[in-house]
């Protein structure tokens, strides 16, 4: 159970155990953010605390990274409008991946 107001990251399931098919964060009140998007698509949900935005932010990114085949977030995770939190793992993860390669048409906007 959340039992105070928390920066955190949230993963989103549509089925129990399954992959996870969203990601996402709050910069202040994760339960608030977690409670607003369950139940649409999304019946399942697990969720962090974090101890702080940034680190909500730089875990975001590493969920992203890992689960991003089943995940349907169709864009890489953004940092705080202003904040200068840059991925650390994009480096890492684009080198492994052939460039040009995404054969993905699904983004909806
Ligand atoms: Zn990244």
């Amino acid at each position: 159970m959340i039992t105070h107001i928390s920066p955190g990251i949230f993963i989103l399931y549509t089925v129990q155990n399954g992959q996870p098919r969203f990601v996402g964060y709050d910069e202040h009140d994760i339960r608030a953010k977690v409670l607003k998007w369950v139940g649409r698509s999304y019946r399942y949900f697990k969720f962090d605390n974090s101890e702080s935005a940034e680190a909500a932010f730089h875990k975001l990114c590493e969920l992203y990274h890992t689960h991003k085949k089943t995940l349907d977030n169709t864009r890489h995770p953004e940092g705080s409008p202003g904040s200068a939190w840059r991925c650390l793992l994009c480096e890492t993860f684009e080198k492994k991946e052939r460039p040009g390669s995404s054969g993905r048409s699904l983004a909806k906007d």
